[in-house]
């Protein structure tokens, strides 16, 4: 690495791509955000994406700099050895060979990754997972995913789904999940769930941030939504110990914006729920929304040392 090497790094969401010039020890020089505006069909993203990856790269030469590689994140099911996006609900991709694409167009090294494992990698090598060996970051929002963290490499699975933890079935009998079983973890504990079922109890519309402001108010109802989402938590997260035996749970997305109110209750159901098993330490997330981006960042710089 010479001074002034940059990587450009993007995270491509359903609605939005977080997209940053980063330097080699982690600091972001410049930071732009998109639409990707996902109904318009996979090959517009692709276009968009491209075209985004482009502009960075020139704006950093017109800034003196020396774009040296590119990370993309992307949500969905993605092969990265081969540099596939294979398949993504929110985006629509079918097969697109991403890396190849943008290596074409751009001239650079290029790594494609997972959203949820670039994010989780960012958080445990720049973030709250920093100071240990073996991490578990869950994202909770609108669903619930895992990347599994090992001194510094996030598993990717044999076939690039690994840490789907949010469809590890929680509540036999329970809602229905969008991948078709009942009771996983998301269709429970997520903070789309958190909302749907206060909306359905209370007969009036209300998000996981609400549900969580309620509860903290001392509202009734609230609190046993917010108790019930909890421990699915506990028992999702427990699993997830029993399998994988982390030194630190980092918790982030949006529910995790909720704070000690979910936290606290969850740190205690998870000790309830420990019997041999080392208890995790469980914290909050550290670098926010830029997590994946982060991790786009770092796999692109993983890629030149290999
Ligand atoms: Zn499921």
């Amino acid at each position: 690495m010479n001074a002034g090497d940059v990587v450009v790094a993007l995270d491509v969401g359903g609605t939005g791509m977080k997209c940053a010039l980063v330097r080699p020890d982690g600091a972001v020089l410049h930071a732009e955000r998109h639409a990707t505006d996902a109904g318009r069909g996979p090959d517009a993203v692709v276009d968009t994406i491209l075209a985004v990856a482009e502009g960075l790269a020139g704006k950093a030469r017109a800034d003196g700099l020396t774009p040296v590689a590119l990370g993309v994140a992307v949500p969905g099911v993605i092969d990265e050895a081969r540099g596939v996006a294979v398949w993504s609900a929110n985006v629509g991709f079918r097969d697109v060979p991403l890396r190849d694409l943008a290596r074409a167009r751009l001239g650079l090294p290029t790594a494609l990754g997972h959203d949820v494992r670039a994010g989780g990698l960012a958080e445990a090598r720049l973030g709250a997972g920093r100071d240990s060996a073996h991490v578990l970051f869950v994202a909770i929002g609108t669903g619930i995913a895992a990347a599994h963290v090992v001194d510094g490499t996030a598993v990717t699975g044999a076939h690039g789904a690994a840490g789907e933890i949010g469809h590890v079935q929680v509540r036999a009998g329970g809602p229905t999940c969008g991948c078709g079983r009942p009771g996983c973890l998301e269709a429970v504990a997520s903070a789309a769930a958190i909302g749907r079922r206060y909306t359905a109890l209370a007969g009036v519309p209300a998000t996981a941030a609400d549900v969580a402001d309620r509860a903290a108010a001392g509202e009734p109802l609230a609190a046993d939504v917010w108790r019930e989402a909890v421990d699915a938590l506990a028992d999702g997260l427990a699993t997830g110990q029993a399998l994988f035996d982390v030194e630190t749970v980092v918790l982030g997305g949006g529910l995790a914006q909720a704070g000690a109110l979910l936290l606290d209750p969850l740190r205690a159901a998870l000790h309830e729920r420990m019997t041999f098993h080392r208890e995790p330490r469980l914290v909050a997330a550290a670098l926010g929304d830029e997590a994946g981006c982060l991790g786009a960042a770092l796999l692109a710089l993983d890629s030149l040392e290999k």
